[in-house]
């Protein structure tokens, strides 16, 4: 069975936590809530006016179903003034200097503006972070026995991605080599190549691959294209995109080809505002929070505004029950996901679980009148032998008229030793399966559709089609 189930040796005294029966998490919950909410109305700008607005204060809040006495959070209000949601607390205030030091920022991405949106946190935040950090490997099987190649690039605005690789290499004991790619500073020029990453993982016999999905599949593709040795590799720690069952089995039989064993593809829904990841403990088994007592999270309808149970999709929604910097409630991440809270049939653990592989929430395209959501036709493509990298393109019959048309182009780059011809037929009927429309096939070079010298990770869908008002 590919993804070997994991049973920790050891649990720390604070990994127990994730052991708690629903009842007692809940209850640590809605007891770090209240004490939240409170700090919430004497300090954050944002939150002091939202209760003074709408007529309630932090003693209408006693367990976490009273969050629904407010509206959730867009990303779009938070981008507009970030400033408004860090707490200000003053010198003299009756705290822990670990509560108003300022320790880091973090930036989030896929802003609209082009200006990344900071995320500040607290020593408090930290040191709660690397509590958090620690559960996640204990959950993921990360030991101090492990060496960890830290793949993810070092980028010009400071994202979570590779400095959490650190830090859970801190929380966790194991060895950290970081490969240190990405774009070109020409001041001072220590970014490597991808081949770096590559020799990296060889010399020092790393035991995890970190990193976003299609970049930790273009290095174990190299590897396996120069014949190199990754018989050390036992664990790949992917994030940043979905990582459908046909990327898995891709990534696994490669590996193997380089000399792995049954390697264990371990995906995560990683995001700036819980400074970390959720993961997998088994392969498909749902992702873990790990901090239940940091983060609460919840699926809202996007409709309503309510709370969605368990198995429902929805947007999911963060709200930080124990933080000092940066500080929300009900924040909607972007993705459409569900949750569980079922007791994890794999590892026994209590803390919830992000089920289904989230949909990014613009992700979701009308082409033809339609909506359709890209994700499935990923997860169909991927399912096809043969196809070094694939892009999907929403364009128009007439590249020159805006009127024209919407037409749906795939870009393949086939692999050595595959017939144009029947690649092509399998994506035509993938897609009519997955999306009911005909593509159009292109074949064009590997690099042409992602060049990890360029960019952090492959653009899997892009939309040409100009906007017309
Ligand atoms: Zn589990």
């Amino acid at each position: 069975m590919a993804g070997y189930p994991k049973k920790p040796k050891e649990v720390s005294e604070f990994g127990k936590f994730l052991y708690k029966s629903q009842d007692e998490i809940r209850a640590v919950q809605n007891e770090n809530l209240q004490k939240q909410v409170v700090l919430l109305e004497k300090y954050s700008p944002y939150y002091s006016k939202l209760f003074k607005d709408r007529g309630i204060s932090s003693a209408d809040f006693k367990t976490v179903d009273d969050l629904e006495k407010i509206p959730s959070l867009n990303k779009k209000d938070y981008m507009a003034d970030p400033m408004s949601f860090r707490l200000t607390i003053p010198p003299d205030a009756p705290v822990q200097p670990h509560e108003r030091i300022m320790w880091g920022v973090h930036y989030t991405t896929g802003t609209t503006s082009g200006v990344p949106t900071p995320f500040f946190s607290n020593t408090h935040d930290y040191f709660g972070n690397i509590m958090q950090l620690a559960r996640m490997c204990e959950v993921g099987a990360i030991t101090n026995n492990d060496i960890v190649a830290n793949i993810f690039p070092l980028t010009p605005v400071p994202h979570i991605g590779f400095w959490k690789t650190v830090d859970y290499c801190i929380a966790s004991g194991a060895r950290c080599v970081s490969a240190v790619t990405g774009s070109k500073y020409d001041p001072f020029p220590i970014h490597n190549p991808l081949d770096h990453a590559v020799d990296m993982v060889e010399r020092y016999r790393c035991t995890v691959l970190s990193g976003i999905v299609s970049f930790v599949r273009r290095v174990i593709m190299r590897a396996e294209e120069l014949g190199r040795d990754f018989s050390s590799v036992r664990h790949c720690f992917v994030l940043g995109e979905a990582c459908p069952q046909g990327m898995r089995n891709d990534m696994r039989s490669r590996l193997e080809n380089t000399g792995a064993k049954n390697p264990f593809i371990c995906s995560g829904l990683g995001f700036t505002e819980m400074q970390g990841t959720t993961l997998e403990c088994t392969e498909n088994g749902g992702m873990h929070i790990c901090a239940p007592d940091l983060h609460f999270l919840e699926i809202i309808d996007e409709k309503t505004g309510k709370r969605l149970p368990d198995g429902e999709q929805g947007l999911l929604a963060i709200t930080h029950i124990d933080r000092r910097g940066t500080c929300f409630l009900r924040y909607i991440i972007g993705d459409i996901t569900t949750l569980t809270h079922e007791t994890c049939p794999n590892c026994g653990r209590n803390d919830v679980r992000v089920e289904m592989q989230p949909i990014r929430t613009m992700e979701l395209v009308n082409i033809k009148g339609t909506l359709i959501n890209p994700d499935i036709l990923k997860t169909e493509i991927t399912e096809i032998k043969g196809i070094e990298e694939y892009q999907i393109v929403f364009t128009k019959e007439d590249k020159k008229d805006p009127l024209s048309l919407d037409k749906l182009e795939i870009k393949v780059a086939i692999a050595e030793g595959f017939a144009k011809d029947d690649v092509e037929k399998q994506v035509v009927a993938r897609a009519r399966k997955a999306v009911e429309m005909t593509p159009e096939i292109v074949f064009v070079d590997m690099k042409e559709i992602f060049d990890p010298t360029k960019t952090l990770k492959s653009q899997r869908v892009v939309d040409e089609r100009p906007r017309v008002e």
